[in-house]
């Protein structure tokens, strides 16, 4: 066992009660490389499930961040690679529950890829042994919304050029602006799935690794009212 101070927090219980609370805070979660090499795709999708309940519930883990900045530093071995939107509302490592060293995360505005996102990821992966790569959505979407409007401005209008193609390929008949929550959701989930053929379609390695079964691609989608994400 680590020898650093315990932390005290204070938690309201269920009858509105302040309580005080000792708390031993985890740093043995850092991965070394033995027990990377030990995961396997699924167990990661496990991991990643069961830390997405534990934030859902309001029981996140309690780390020492300075202990495992001191653990990591000879190295990493993240189990995932998650690509997630810019927003601020998607607070990816405390939404799987994971800490320093546990996972990669890139972002971009509507959670595209392109060249230099899929060098990350096959760094994350090829390089670094991570299992698993989540493309991750969220209700809201902003990027997505613009996309949908076509919005022109600045260099948005070609960030959005990646996402629009998305927009295009959904089937409905209805009302086909941002306005109308349906379509938008749609085109999120779509851009997720469109997300992950693109990364198989435009990385050799990661498609050889999928078919191989050295790591999987999966999505999902965050959402904003529960912080719940749905596994696609
Ligand atoms: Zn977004």
């Amino acid at each position: 066992m680590s020898s650093f101070k315990k932390l005290t927090i204070q938690v309201e219980s269920n009858t509105g009660e302040i309580i005080t609370r000792e708390i031993t805070p985890l740093v043995e979660q850092v991965l070394t490389a033995d027990e990377q090499a030990a995961l396997t795709p699924d167990s990661v999708i496990q991991s990643l499930q069961e830390g997405n309940q534990r934030f859902v519930e309001g029981d996140l883990t309690a780390r020492d961040h300075t202990e495992q900045i001191r653990k990591t530093v000879g190295g990493q071995f993240p189990k995932a690679v998650i690509l997630s939107c810019v927003d601020s509302r998607v607070p990816v490592e405390d939404v799987f529950d994971k800490g320093i060293g546990d996972i990669f995360v890139a972002r971009v505005a509507g959670n595209f890829v392109n060249e230099d996102i899929l060098g990350s990821m096959e760094f994350g992966c090829k390089v670094s042994g991570s299992k698993v790569i989540l493309v991750l959505g969220h209700e809201h979407c902003g990027a997505v919304k613009a996309a949908v409007d076509n919005v022109k401005l600045g260099n948005i209008t070609a960030m959005l050029s990646k996402i629009r193609p998305a927009v295009a390929s959904v089937a409905y008949n209805g009302d086909r602006s941002s306005k109308n929550e349906e379509f938008v959701h749609l085109v999120c989930e779509h851009n997720v799935n469109k997300t992950i053929q693109d990364i198989r379609d435009n990385s050799p390695i990661l498609k050889e690794m999928e078919d191989k079964g050295e790591i999987k691609i999966i999505g999902g989608v965050y959402d904003m009212d529960t912080g719940k994400v749905d596994f696609l």
